[in-house]
C-alpha cells in the first residue's frame, strides 16, 4: 500500500531524528581511532617494549660484566696506586652499575669504604650480601663452567662470577643494575602515551568540528536551495566546486533536476493552456450547432442531420483528446505498467495497417508496405500498437500531394529488426526536430488532417518507446518528407 503524504513526512521526520549528524559521526570515528591508537600503543609498550627493555638491560649488563671482569683480572690495581676499591669505584661509575667483590660468605672485600654510587652514600645494610651470595652460587652452579651467572634478582639484574684475585684465593665478582631505572623509563613512556591519547582525543573534537563544518556547509546550502526548488523556485543555482568531485557531481545532478523540473513545469502549464483551448473549441461548436438545431434546423431533416453530424464529430474529437491526455499521464506516471508478451510484429503491423483501409478507399491514400515475415519481439502489445498507429497516422496527415506513405518492417541484424514509416510531405524543420516529441508541440504549419490528432501523439510514442528502452528517432529533409523509425530486439 502506498503511503500518504502525511505518513511520508512523519517517517522522514522520524528518520531525521534517528539520524546522527555528520559532526557526531566524525567525532565518534576520530575518538574511536584515538582510543584504538592509545590502546594499541599502550599494549605494545606494556607487553612488547617492556620485554625488549628488559632483554636489552640484561644484554647490556652481561656485556658490561664481562668488560669489568676482564678489567679487574687483567688490569693491575697498581694503576690505581694499588687501590682495588678505587678501581672498583671507577668501574662502577664508568659503567653505571654497582660492582662488588665478595668472599664465599657474602662479605664485601672491595670496595672497602661505604659505597659511593650515583652521588649518594649507601647505607651499610645495603652491604649485607649473605643471602645474595647464596643465590649467586646457586645460579653459578646451574650455568656452564667458566660462564658467569646472569639473572634477575630482587629489584635488580645481577651478574656474578667466581674469580681469583690472588693465588689459590676464591672470590666472587658481583655486579648489579637496579630494575627501578628501567621501570621508571617504562612508566614514563606509558604516561606519555596516555597524555598523547588524551591530546589526540581533544584533537578529534577539533578535527571533527573542522571537517564536519567544511563538509556540511555545502550540504546545508544545497538543502536550503533544494527546499526552495521544491517550493517551485527554479532560479536556484547549486554550486559544488571547492568541495571535491562528489559535491560537484551532486550540484550538477541537482542543477539537472532543476532544469528538468522547470521544463516539465513549463510544459505542464503549456499543456493545460493548450488542452483547455482545444476543449473549448469543440465545446463551442457543440453548443453552437445544438442551438442551431433547436432554433433553425429542427424541422429540416437534411440540415438537422448535417448539424447533428458536426456535434458527433466534435464529440469524437473531445473523446480522443481526453483519451490521449489520460493515456499519456498514465504511461508517464507509471500507473499503467507495461505488460510484456512475445509479439508477432509482422502480423501485428499488417493488422494496424488495416485500420487505415477506409482512408485508402475513401480518400485515395496509398499505404505501401514492405513487411518481413516472422519477426517477433517482447513488448507491451497494446502500447506498441498505439505508438505505431500514431506514427502511421502522422505520416498520413503530413504526407505530400501524392498521398503515399511507406511502411517497412525489416530485419536489420541477427538481433534487431526495425519499423519505419516514410511520408513524402514537407518534412520537419531542423530547429523543430528536437521539439516535436514534446507534449503538445505542434508545428507552426497548418494542414488538413485526415487522421485526428491531438498534439500528444509523438509524446505518447516517445514515452512508450522509452519505457521499452527501444532505440527510435526521425530523419527528415525539408521538402522531401520524413522517416520515423524504431528498432526492436529479435525474440526467436
Ligand atoms: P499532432 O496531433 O499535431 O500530429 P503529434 O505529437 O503527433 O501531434 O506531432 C507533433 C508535431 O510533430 C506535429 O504537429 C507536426 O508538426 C510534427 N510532425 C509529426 N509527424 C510529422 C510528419 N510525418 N511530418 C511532418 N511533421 C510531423
Amino acid at each position: 500500500m502506498s503511503k500518504t503524504k502525511k505518513q511520508r513526512k512523519a517517517s522522514y521526520r522520524k528518520r531525521q531524528k534517528n539520524t546522527t549528524s555528520i559532526y557526531f559521526l566524525l567525532l565518534a570515528v576520530f575518538s574511536a581511532f584515538s582510543l584504538f591508537m592509545v590502546l594499541f600503543f599502550g599494549f605494545t609498550q606494556r607487553v612488547v617494549m617492556n620485554q625488549t627493555y628488559k632483554n636489552e638491560a640484561v644484554r647490556d649488563l652481561a656485556d658490561k660484566g664481562r668488560k669489568i671482569q676482564t678489567a679487574i683480572l687483567e688490569t693491575s690495581p697498581d694503576d690505581f696506586n694499588g687501590n682495588r676499591s678505587a678501581q672498583l669505584r671507577y668501574l662502577s661509575a664508568y659503567y653505571d652499575v654497582d660492582v662488588y667483590i665478595l668472599d664465599g660468605d657474602g662479605k664485601v672485600l672491595f670496595p672497602q669504604e661505604p659505597h659511593f654510587n650515583h652521588g649518594e652514600t649507601q647505607g651499610q645494610e645495603k652491604f649485607d650480601f649473605s643471602s645474595a651470595i647464596v643465590v649467586l652460587k646457586a645460579h653459578l652452579q646451574e650455568t656452564d663452567e667458566n660462564n658467569p651467572a646472569l639473572y634477575e634478582g630482587e629489584g635488580e639484574y645481577c651478574y656474578g662470577d667466581k674469580i681469583s684475585l690472588y693465588e689459590d684465593s676464591e672470590e666472587y665478582l658481583y655486579i648489579t643494575k637496579s630494575v627501578n631505572l628501567i621501570e621508571s623509563v617504562s612508566r614514563q613512556m606509558t604516561l606519555r602515551i596516555w597524555l598523547l591519547g588524551a591530546f589526540m582525543f581533544l584533537l578529534s573534537f577539533a578535527v571533527a568540528s573542522a571537517v564536519s563544518g567544511w563538509l556540511t556547509r555545502p550540504l546545508s546550502e544545497m538543502t536550503q536551495k533544494a527546499r526552495r526548488l521544491a517550493r517551485g523556485d527554479f532560479n536556484v543555482d547549486f554550486h559544488g566546486s571547492n568541495y571535491g568531485q562528489e559535491m560537484l557531481e551532486l550540484a550538477g545532478t541537482l542543477n539537472f533536476a532543476r532544469d528538468e523540473l522547470s521544463k516539465t513545469d513549463r510544459m505542464q502549464k503549456e499543456l493545460i493552456a493548450n488542452v483547455s483551448h482545444d476543449f473549448k473549441t469543440p465545446l463551442t461548436m457543440i453548443k453552437a450547432y445544438a442551438s442551431m438545431i433547436i432554433e433553425i434546423s429542427g424541422d429540416n431533416p437534411e440540415k438537422r442531420n448535417k448539424h447533428a453530424q458536426v456535434i458527433v464529430d466534435e464529440t469524437d474529437r473531445l473523446t480522443s483528446l481526453v483519451t490521449d491526455v489520460l493515456d499519456l499521464s498514465k504511461i508517464r506516471s507509471g500507473i499503467d505498467m507495461l505488460k510484456f508478451t512475445t509479439v508477432d510484429m509482422s502480423s501485428y503491423v499488417k493488422e494496424i495497417l488495416t485500420r487505415f483501409d477506409y482512408l485508402k478507399e475513401t480518400q485515395g491514400y496509398k499505404l505501401i508496405a514492405e513487411i518481413d515475415e516472422d519477426l517477433h519481439t517482447r513488448a507491451d502489445e497494446l502500447k506498441i500498437g498505439q505508438a505505431l498507429y500514431n506514427l502511421i497516422g502522422n505520416a498520413v496527415n503530413y504526407t505530400g500531394e501524392d498521398k503515399r506513405v511507406f511502411v517497412r518492417l525489416k530485419k536489420y541484424s541477427d538481433s534487431e529488426f526495425y519499423f519505419s514509416v516514410t511520408d513524402t510531405g514537407a518534412g520537419i524543420k531542423q530547429e523543430e526536430i528536437g521539439e516535436i516529441w514534446d507534449r503538445y508541440y505542434r508545428s507552426s504549419q497548418t494542414h488538413k488532417r485526415p487522421v485526428k490528432g491531438t498534439g500528444l501523439g509523438l509524446s505518447i510514442v516517445k514515452t512508450v518507446f522509452e519505457k521499452h528502452e527501444f532505440k527510435f528517432g526521425v530523419k527528415s529533409e525539408e521538402g522531401k518528407g520524413s522517416t520515423f523509425f524504431v528498432y526492436f530486439p529479435i525474440i526467436t
